[in-house]
């Protein structure tokens, strides 16, 4: 994995220069809200390390991911969704320009939350 990025919005998160609203946090993964949430429950989960985007994970990264995504369904509800399955949530992980990636450190959207959303 590569090293922070001194250019990265989400590395400087990481590092604490630029605030967040922290959900989770441990040794790898940092789970943060979104500052422009599309739900009512819209936070982002990112690796602590940089990695640029899903096109840029191999296998050394699958137990990451793995966690992240294990991860994601607790959140949910400890954030306030409601349980599957008349809850549930969304996860999401833009990649790339046409798969809508904005900012370039791997993350992984999670929404949930009574509809209609703002957006998807
Ligand atoms: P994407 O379009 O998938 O790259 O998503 C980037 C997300 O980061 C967007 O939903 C933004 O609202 C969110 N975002 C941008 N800057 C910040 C920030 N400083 N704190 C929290 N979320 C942010
Ligand atoms: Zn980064």
């Amino acid at each position: 994995m590569s090293q922070a990025d001194p250019n990265c919005l989400f590395c400087k998160i990481v590092e604490g220069t630029i605030p967040s609203r922290k959900v989770y946090e441990d040794e790898e993964i940092l789970v943060f809200h979104d500052i422009h949430p599309w739900a009512p429950v819209h936070f982002l989960m990112i690796p602590k390390r940089h990695v640029t985007s899903l096109a840029h994970v191999g296998d050394e990264h699958a137990p990451l991911l793995g966690r992240m995504l294990a991860l994601a369904p607790r959140l949910a509800l400890q954030e306030g969704c409601r349980p599957y399955p008349e809850g549930g949530h969304r996860v999401v992980i833009n990649t790339g320009a046409e798969g809508g990636q904005e900012v370039h450190h791997l993350h992984v959207h999670v929404m949930g939350g009574p509809r209609p959303w703002l957006k998807g």
